[in-house]
């Protein structure tokens, strides 16, 4: 996908004028926020559980390098093969390389937030092999030639009348009705998971104990990925290793809660190398790329490291009003919402995000939903000062001084007060003075009107009271 996060502020504006995916992301996102929020109240001892899925990430990210190498001892020992990719440039490069050893001309995929960020499916297009998403919400963004808008549903931005219209016209198939609908993807992919050469999917996580990859999801399109083609390749990130099926546990317990209000999901696959003599199904040739991407280099930063703790379930996408307002594809690239705009700046060069931290209205919603609680206000405000040379900006200097010496607050506060009314006279003196362009700025940007302070309204109905 190209980055276009560059135009982070255009792209909001635009959506923000979108009324059609404005309604689509208000019903998508409350049916989550309610699925979820009935799931977790009939969760006993949430907390504890929070915690121990924090916990385990938390110590998977502590103990990151000796965990990566015990996972390639393991995962190589059981018959995968391991490999080990700098960039997505590279990444890209081991995978193709991989196609083409095994001269696959059909490739099904699962979906997979990792092959999206390292561009996967047009570098094997380019050496001739037809790729098909196969989870029905990236087979939907796929057809209609778009990126995912949201971490756990591609087509979250899609309402189903698009989708009617999109089969139609790409495929020739028509239904109206959702089951309809997914009964036609499944009937066109189904010969597509039966005649691919290699299945291609991300990793949920990684056992170091065992070199096993752990897959959760719900349409078994995964487990028809990783068990029709003759090969598989997975692609993680290093982040994904987690120490053993303890840890594995502890954030199964929470995840499916987290991202769909399931108790668990429908399919959960541990594979463990490729398929030994007398099984009946699974790959023969089982292959795991390692991909760090600038990943390194947020571990070593202790004030961002618990970003990439992230187990991508999604939540704190549907409870963010930025993202209830201007959509996934708005942030222009693969990870929306405040986990997104934190992946982005930290992954992406420094000069194509200088607008994401500031999509924030810092209202701590995700860190509040986030079953890890990873505080991502903390972290964008981290990234803020550094942009701005660790110094903020003018006005929040300013407003830090005075915040922090009471007096001067008040006094500039009645300074202001006093001069709010004369405002309205600016843009009129400066056209008088021969700025007629800079008074209709002025005059269209007209500050919202300073309302009496909460002590002095308080003090005056006390007066009231004791006056009655
Ligand atoms: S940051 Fe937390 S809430 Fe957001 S996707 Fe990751 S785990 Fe889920």
């Amino acid at each position: 996908m190209e980055v276009n996060t560059k135009n982070f502020r255009g792209l909001s504006e635009s959506a923000c004028a979108d009324v059609k995916l404005r309604a689509v992301l208000d019903h998508a996102t409350r049916h989550f926020q309610h699925n979820r929020q009935a799931s977790m109240d009939a969760l006993p001892h949430r907390e504890e559980h929070f915690a121990r899925a924090r916990a385990a990430r938390f110590s998977a990210l502590a103990h990151l390098p000796d965990l990566l190498e015990e996972l390639e001892r393991n995962a190589t020992a059981a018959g995968t093969t391991v490999h080990w990719a700098a960039d997505a440039e590279q990444a890209r490069s081991i995978v193709v390389d991989i196609a083409k050893a095994a001269n696959a001309k059909v490739i099904v995929k699962g979906k997979s937030m990792i092959t999206e960020e390292i561009g996967l499916n047009p570098a094997l297009e380019a050496m001739g092999a037809e790729v098909w998403e196969t989870d029905l919400g990236e087979f939907i963004v796929q057809l209609a030639g778009e990126p995912p808008s949201h971490i756990i549903a591609p087509a979250l931005h899609k309402s189903r009348e698009d989708v009617v219209k999109l089969f139609a016209e790409k495929l020739g198939l028509h239904g109206e009705a959702i089951p309809e609908l997914t009964m036609l993807a499944r009937r066109a992919l189904r010969e597509k998971f039966l005649s691919a050469d290699m299945g291609i999917t991300g990793v949920n996580m990684a056992v170091a104990k065992t070199g096993s990859v752990v897959l959760v999801e719900n349409e078994g399109n995964i487990r028809m990925s990783t068990t029709c083609p003759p090969v598989h390749v997975a692609v993680m990130s290093i982040e994904k290793v987690v120490a053993d099926f303890d840890a594995v546990a502890d954030v199964l317990r929470v995840l499916p809660r987290s991202t769909t209000g399931q108790r668990m999901s429908s399919y959960v696959s541990v594979l463990t190398g490729p398929r030994l003599e007398g099984e009946t199904d699974g790959a023969r040739e089982t292959h795991l790329v390692i991909l760090d991407n600038g990943r390194s280099r947020v571990l070593a930063d202790p004030e961002l490291r618990e970003t990439l703790a992230c187990v991508r379930c999604g939540a704190c996408l549907n409870v963010c009003p930025v993202y209830q307002t201007i959509g996934g594809h708005a942030y222009g690239w693969i990870y929306p919402g405040p986990i997104g705009a934190l992946l982005s700046t930290l992954l992406l060069p420094a000069g194509q995000t200088r607008d994401l931290p500031y999509g924030c209205t810092l209202c701590g919603a995700c860190h509040r939903t986030c079953p890890l609680s990873i505080n991502h206000p903390k972290a964008l405000l981290a990234l803020r000062a550094r942009a701005a040379g660790g110094r903020g900006t003018l006005a929040g200097r300013t407003h830090s001084l005075l915040a922090r010496h009471p007096l001067a607050y008040r006094l500039a506060v009645g300074a202001a007060r006093a001069v709010d009314p004369q405002l309205e006279k600016l843009p009129r003196l400066i056209s008088l003075a021969g700025g007629s362009g800079v008074a209709q700025f002025v005059a269209s940007r007209r500050p919202p009107e300073l309302k009496k302070s909460f002590s002095a309204r308080r003090r005056a109905a006390q007066a009231n009271k004791e006056r009655s």
